[in-house]
């Protein structure tokens, strides 16, 4: 027990104790109790109607009193001062964090979980049109009228960031990511990519016009080395070859500006036109006489099955290209008589066409890599086979214009399976 309370039990002992030695002297026993604890009472009563006061009204500062009173009052008083430092603390991180989030050039919202806006940093306004206290409350679907941003909001899936034009400046590029947090809030960071996509454009232009241009000397060149090539006078047989060489080298040359051509092509066009019904069982049924004329002399087995009921909204051309990519490299890197087997079908509600090969296979580390531009696991192979290393950047770039996606299943020494994975929206059954 604290000093102040054994005090306060020594006052209550020296009241009783006086009350007696006065009710000896006086006679009047109850009345001079009753008087003695009454004024013991009623100080303690005026300690508590202070403290309540100054609760209901915390202008003043906090009441003095001595004994036990003083000792819960000081305690108060340290509470009080370590909350003040606390806020203080608080204040200072607050508007350090305002500053902060004021000078960030990117956009920053926090939403709740029904997408209402909560706060909003001052590049919000530019890149969003989005400010808060003024949008405070409002739903951000009902501000970011853009069907992309309002499905990738919806999606509850954020690993990869979502491109899109801002909706305050349309000619500003923006890459949105999403991170949830809390209690089903959302930190939405906007990130102003106009800079980098001008460069982009700039590479591709550049791409595109050198191929453009490489392409009518590239053809001159070929066509007069054709014509050396085959003369038999005055070249000696020794020359005839260089001029085979030279005239293959040509040729690798052509079809390297051509890939890089349909490649840019794809980048900066934004996205498949001409979207017509595609009969693809009758497509890969002529890209399989056409793989059997690549496989020529090498004696591939190839065979489809495909359902003929099953028709797909997209570009014929863009189509034709990617599934053919496909059967080449399924030729090319199948050993000499080896299977390969073209299917149409759905899987679940997505149709899908895949390329089974009983070729050499791919080790794992290369999977994730094979779609990137000039990626290849036998340099030397790939040129030999009349490869440029372009086929599945081509593949994956008309796949992602027709919201589909590639599917690479591959073992060492079994084979490899390439699957082009489409959406039901795009199938038309009959
Ligand atoms: P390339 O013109 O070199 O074939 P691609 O982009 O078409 O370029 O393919 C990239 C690389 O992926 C190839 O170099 C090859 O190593 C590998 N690859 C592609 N298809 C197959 C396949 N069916 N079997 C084994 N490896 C393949």
């Amino acid at each position: 027990m604290s000093g102040n309370i054994w005090r306060e039990f020594w006052i209550l002992i020296g009241i009783a104790l006086a009350s007696l030695l006065l009710a000896e002297i006086t006679g009047y026993p109850f009345l001079i109790a009753a008087l003695g604890f009454g004024l013991y009472i009623a100080f303690n009563l005026r300690n508590l109607v202070q403290l309540n006061r100054w609760l209901v009204n915390k202008r003043e500062d906090v009441p003095d009193a001595g004994g036990l009173w003083g000792e819960v009052l000081d305690r108060i008083r340290a509470l009080m001062k370590d909350t003040e430092r606390r806020e203080d603390r608080l204040t200072e991180m607050l508007t350090r964090f305002q500053s902060a989030s004021s000078a960030t050039p990117d956009a920053m919202l926090i939403v709740s979980r029904k997408n209402v806006i909560e706060w909003a940093n001052v590049a919000s306004e530019r890149l969003f049109g989005i400010s808060t206290p003024r949008d405070a409350g409002r739903r951000l679907i009902n501000l970011v009228r853009e069907p992309a941003f309002n499905t990738y909001l919806d999606r509850g899936e954020y690993s990869e960031a979502l491109e899109m034009n801002s909706p305050s400046q349309p000619l500003r590029s923006l890459s949105v990511r999403i991170i949830p947090f809390g209690s089903n809030q959302k930190l939405v960071i906007a990130h102003d990519t106009t800079h980098l996509m001008h460069l982009e454009t700039m590479r591709s232009n550049f791409v595109a016009n050198i191929s453009h241009e490489l392409r009518t000397p590239l053809t001159v060149l070929t066509g007069f080395l054709e014509t050396l090539k085959d003369m038999d006078r005055p070249a000696s047989a020794e020359l005839r070859k260089h001029f085979q060489t030279m005239h293959d080298q040509a040729q690798r040359m052509a079809r390297l500006v051509d890939d890089l051509l349909t490649l840019s092509k794809l980048e900066t066009t934004p996205a498949a036109r001409h979207e017509v019904e595609v009969d693809v069982p009758a497509m890969i049924t002529s890209l399989k006489d056409t793989g059997e004329l690549v496989s020529g002399a090498h004696h591939h087995h190839i065979s489809l099955d495909a359902d003929a009921s099953l028709h797909l909204v997209g570009n014929e051309e863009e189509l034709r290209s990617a599934f053919s990519n496909l059967i080449n490299n399924a030729v090319r890197y199948t050993p000499d008589g080896g299977d390969i087997r073209l299917t149409w079908k759905l899987e679940g509600d997505s149709p899908v066409f895949a390329v089974r090969d009983t070729g050499e296979g791919i080790a794992p580390q290369h999977l994730p890599h094979l779609t990137e531009r000039f990626y290849r696991i036998d340099t030397a192979r790939s040129r030999d086979t009349g490869g440029t290393g372009l086929g599945l950047s081509i593949v994956k770039h008309i796949l992602l214009r027709h919201d589909a996606h590639l599917k690479i299943e591959s073992e060492i020494g079994k084979g490899s399976t390439f699957s082009c994975v489409f959406p039901p929206a795009r199938l038309i059954k009959h």
